[in-house]
């Protein structure tokens, strides 16, 4: 029996033309003797967006490209959900979204009302994992090793700014980073080396949250892994980012097309068994599932923190998730199965 993939893509975020590649891939890689694939589009704009493919498993890739934008009608958002897995009754929903309003628990909570199986982390991962200040308190208490910080709301820094200003300098010192509390793809994210950039980079960082983090600044190689699994985790090897920048920067991630993936990374046994160690502490410490990527900050003198992780990593074929995958011996259309699979085994288990 083939299985019905509904395919979730697009998205109200930074990362939406990002999503719509992934699906590109996602859908070329399936097997269709395996799966008949349903595109659900959401707009830069949070429009949920029913057109034919929702009738009919996807024919053609362009499809996704919405060519004939005008014979789209957009529903609510529910609705259009909850429709399509009444006519289709789908097995799976790949929920190829990253950043808010997709990354963040919101639509996993909105599959769970519907009771389908989804790939990747549940509502709390997703959303603990989207909130930075958030993560790190639970990576605190799991014993995970990390930079120093403190957070902001917008409020308190609006009503005594250089209270937040002396907090950072005498808690952190310079140089540290600025970053709006819920995003990803570094959008928001500046590095400080003084307090006039300090002041510019709040002002930034609340342009895109209400809540700011700040960080020490640490000079450390970017390594990073994947995590595959549910209750029994398996590790990827490492790799590591290489930003031809200051850092690791929106543009660098997806603009120049200059950053180097070096996979695998060259790291002693011993780096690569406490990153390993502690990507799966991280990935027990929020209760993932499916996958994460867990990015960490290898210092000169051997010290692993852990920066973050991302419940639902960039997925493209040349994304470092799936190459870091291909490395470890699992190729990108099986590493999908794979995910289908472990989405299916957690849906069992909560019944
Ligand atoms: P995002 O979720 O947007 O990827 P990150 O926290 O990973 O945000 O920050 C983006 C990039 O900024 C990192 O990949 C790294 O290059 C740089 N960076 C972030 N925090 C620090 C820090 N504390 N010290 C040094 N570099 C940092
Ligand atoms: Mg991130
Ligand atoms: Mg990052």
């Amino acid at each position: 029996m083939k299985k019905k993939l509904g395919l979730l893509y697009g998205g109200k975020s930074a990362e939406h033309k990002v999503s719509m590649q992934t699906a590109m891939a996602v859908i070329k890689a399936l097997d269709t003797n395996k799966f008949d694939i349903y595109p659900i589009y959401i707009s830069e704009k949070g429009e949920w967006i029913k057109g034919p493919q929702l009738t009919g498993p996807v024919e053609n890739v362009d499809q996704l490209a919405f060519a004939n934008m005008e014979e789209i009608q957009s529903t609510a958002l529910s609705s259009s959900l909850f429709e399509a897995s009444e006519n289709n009754n789908f097995d799976v929903i790949f929920p190829l979204l990253h950043g808010p309003n997709g990354e963040d628990g919101t639509v996993q909570g909105l599959l769970e009302l519907l009771n389908l199986p989804y790939v990747g982390n549940g509502v709390l991962a997703s959303s603990a994992g989207m909130d930075k200040v958030i993560m790190k308190n639970i990576f605190e208490v799991a014993g995970l090793k990390q930079v120093k910080y403190t957070s902001f709301i917008r409020k308190d820094w609006q009503n005594n700014k250089e209270k937040a200003y002396q907090k950072v300098e005498q808690e952190l010192g310079f140089p540290c980073f600025v970053k709006p509390a819920n995003l990803g793809s570094s959008v928001g994210i500046s590095k400080c080396t003084n307090q006039e950039e300090l002041e510019s980079a709040f002002v930034e960082a609340f342009q895109f949250d209400r809540k700011v983090i700040v960080e020490e600044g640490v000079i450390a190689r970017e390594i990073e892994v994947a995590v595959l699994g549910n209750d029994d985790p398996q590790v990827s090897v490492a790799g590591e980012i290489v930003a031809k920048k200051d850092f690791y920067d929106y543009k660098a991630k997806y603009e120049d097309g200059n950053t180097a993936l070096i996979i695998p990374a060259e790291v002693s046994e011993g780096e690569y068994n406490l990153i390993k160690k502690e990507a799966i502490k991280a990935f027990k410490a929020l209760d993932c599932s499916g996958l994460v990527r867990a990015d960490f900050f290898l210092t000169k003198e051997g010290n692993v923190f852990i920066n973050e992780v991302n419940t639902m990593p960039g997925f493209t074929p040349f994304s470092m998730f799936p190459l870091l995958w291909q490395e470890s011996g699992l190729e990108y259309s099986a590493l999908i199965e794979r995910l289908v699979d472990l989405a299916l085994e957690r849906h069992a288990e909560k019944q």
